[in-house]
This record gives structure tokens, sequence and C-alpha cells, in this order.
């Protein structure tokens, strides 16, 4: 039996960006106006400006603006010269770019399984890995089982919560390892301790993909960092490494940010926090109106850990029959998305790796009972009840 559609005119998108740009239009189009006046369009004034002031929002002293963020990520493994023979212990619940830039670096992913409550790396289970499985060679940490030395640690703060960092720098501390924070989806995001994203490890690493909560045109991402010297070497890792004009010291890409982006995205990160604080208030509804339709003990909500800044890039629920689920929502005129359908050990470009299913169950787990929800800043209370009518109406007939 299919469960009907509480109100046949009403449309819920997972996300859309029509509205934010409507609210900005003016200030943004003047913005590109004013580049395409210059004809610079490379790591010119907008770029130095927007640097400045995501490093800044992020507690950081450099920011260096990157092509993506897959391509700050890799430039991050780069300036720390991580290549062949290492190993990146890292989450493999997550956009695929994690892993795939380990990769492309010429390293090795070792994963380590998610903590179910919040989806982000499990400290207990990277200190299992570090003690258990890997040995001292001299001044080198060796894995035993893939004879590689292991370099760093990619925490991944997923969905807009930042992983457990504190016991993630006493382990990287106690073994000696560099930290990349993978905070694509978590710019502003902070820990209990009030520590925002970015600012804890060696390198955070941001992306202003458009669904993430600073969105830009296009392509664009950031790199930013409290270490002076990783920020030179990252500003010439993003050229080439070149420095100077055409004489290369070390091997880097083309991986700078456009003038174009940068310009819009100093508009837009003066709206952030409101966005963000938009969201929260969002998720706060959903929390509450869940609860009135007796939801609670049927799916998952996200955990928001006390004390912290919670983001929201995304509102990710568990959900018996999940499958079903989302095809109900999509039958209602309610987007959804699943965010990770295949956990990062199970992808068919990582089979050489070796892990077998079951390798990972709370991330496979994961994978099949996540659902995330329109959550972005714009939506309606009356769009988020309407969200949580037709979720209700679903297990009121599939019970
Ligand atoms: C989006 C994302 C990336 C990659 O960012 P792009 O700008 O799309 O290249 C990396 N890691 C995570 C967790 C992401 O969500």
């Amino acid at each position: 039996m299919t469960a009907p559609r509480p109100s046949p005119a009403m449309q819920v998108p997972l996300l859309d960006l029509k509205p934010q740009y409507r609210a900005l239009k003016s200030e943004i189009d003047a913005a590109i106006e004013r580049v395409c006046d210059s004809q610079a369009f490379t790591l010119g004034p907008a770029v130095k400006e927007l640097e400045a002031a995501v490093a800044a929002y992020s507690g950081c002293t450099h920011g260096i603006g990157m092509s993506s963020g897959t391509d700050a990520l890799l430039a991050a493994l780069m300036a720390l010269d991580i290549g062949a023979g290492d190993a990146v212990i890292t989450s493999p619940y997550t956009f695929f770019a994690t892993a795939g830039t380990i990769a492309r670096a010429g390293a090795r992913s070792l994963f380590v399984d998610i903590d179910p409550a919040t989806f982000n790396l499990s400290p207990a289970g990277v200190e299992r890995l570090l003690r258990e499985d890997c040995e001292r060679q001299g001044g080198r940490l060796v894995h035993r089982a893939t004879g590689t030395v292991v370099r760093a640690l990619m925490p991944v703060h997923l969905y807009g919560q930042m992983a457990d960092m504190t016991p993630l720098m006493a382990l990287a501390r106690e073994f000696g390892l560099r930290v990349i924070e993978d905070a694509a989806q978590a710019i502003g995001s902070a820990d209990g301790e009030g520590r925002r994203a970015c600012s804890i490890g060696d390198i955070g690493c941001l992306s202003f993909f458009p669904t993430k909560n600073l969105g830009a045109f296009g392509d664009a991402g950031m790199c930013v960092t409290n270490d002076a010297a990783l920020a030179a070497k990252l500003a010439m890792v993003r050229v080439h490494g070149m420095e100077p004009k055409y004489y290369h010291q070390i091997i880097g890409g083309n991986f700078r940010i456009d003038e174009l982006q940068a310009a819009v995205l100093v508009i837009k990160l003066r709206h952030l926090d409101d966005w963000s604080r938009a969201r929260q208030e969002n998720a706060c509804f959903y929390f509450g109106a869940f609860e009135k339709a007796g939801l609670k003990g049927v799916v998952t909500l996200p955990p928001a850990l006390p004390g912290a800044r919670h983001i929201y890039n995304q509102f990710v629920i568990r959900a018996p029959q999940r499958d079903a689920l989302k095809k109900h929502l999509g039958e209602c005129g309610v987007g959804s998305e699943i965010y990770y359908p295949v956990p990062l050990h199970r992808q068919e470009c990582f089979a050489q790796l070796g892990y077998a299913a079951g390798a990972f169950p709370e991330s496979e787990r994961a994978a099949a009972e996540t659902l995330a929800l329109p959550i972005f800043p714009e939506l309606s209370r009356e769009q988020l009840q309407y969200v949580v009518d037709c979720i209700r109406l679903f297990y009121a007939h599939h019970a």
C-alpha cells in the first residue's frame, strides 16, 4: 500500500540556491562586474581578501585559496610530502575525495570505522589501529600488514559536525602524525571547547562547492593553517611548486582559485553566520516536529553534541526501510539524498586495498540507513512540517 501525499501542491527541494542569490543579486553582480572590468582573473585582490577573511573565520592565521576542496586536500598532502610508501588514516564513510586524494598523492588509505553516534572517525578505532597494527621501526611508524609508513590522520567533519579532535590530536602527538582536517562540510563549526574546524590540525581543507554552506558559483576551496612555513609551501604547491617564476623547487599543480569565485565568496561570507543560524533553527524545528509526530522511536535524529556548533550542512536521519521512504518522499515532492550509499572501502576503485564486506560494520550500516532531508536556510516552517508529515504518513502505512 502506498502512503498518500498530504498536500498535492507542496514542493520541498533538498536544496534551492535561487533565494540566496536573489537576496544578494545586486551586490554579487556588481562584484562580478568589477572583476570583469579589471580583467585580473587569478590571485588578485578578491582572493587575498577572501583568504584573510576565511582564515580569521576559521581561527587560523593563513589562508591559501584553491581550485576546489578536492585540490585543497591534494595540495595539503603534497605540502606535507606524503606520497609513495606512506599511509594516511581516515574514515571510509565520507565523500570520495577524502580517500581519492590520498591515492592520487601515491599513498594508501588506512580506514578506521566511524563512531555510530556521530558518523565521524572513531578515536578508539584509531587508537586500536595505532597500538595493535603498527610498530615503530627506527623513527618511523610502520603499518605491519601493508608495510606502509603511517604519516597522517585525516579526520572528516561530516555533515557539519566536528570529529572528536581532542583524543585524535593526543594520538597524533604520541605517534608523530600530521593532521589534515577535511572540513569541506564544516566551515565555522566548533567543538565543545569552542575551537573552530580547521584550527586544530596542521592544515584544514575547505570546499566552496555550491552545495556547501559557503558555496561559490562553481568550484573553489581553501587550505587554512596556523603554520607560516606550511602556508608558504601550500602557496608554492598551488602554482606548480614555482618560486620565483619559472624556477620549480618542488612538483605542485595548478590549484589556483578564480578571482571571480573569490569575489562572490567575499560577499557571501558576510552572511554565513546568519545562514548557519537558520540551518540550526530548522534543525531545532525538526527535532520538535519529529517528537510531536511520535517519530522519535522510529527514526534516529542527528546528534547535536553539547556545547558544540553544528552547522548542519546536512540533516541526516537513520530511517528503517530507507529506500522505500526516499521513494515515498520523492512522490510527495520532497527531495532527499543518500550520503553515501557505498562506503569507500567497498568502492570498485579501491578493491586493491583488500577490505572485505563487513570490515567496517558501522560505516556499512550508516550507508544502508541514512537519509539527508532538506535543511537549507530559506525553508519555511510549513515546508519543514510537510516533510515530517510525509514521513509520519509513510510509517503509518508501513508499520
Ligand atoms: C565536498 C567534499 C570534498 C570535496 O570538495 P570539492 O570542492 O567538491 O572538490 C571533500 N571532502 C568532503 C567530505 C566533501 O564533502
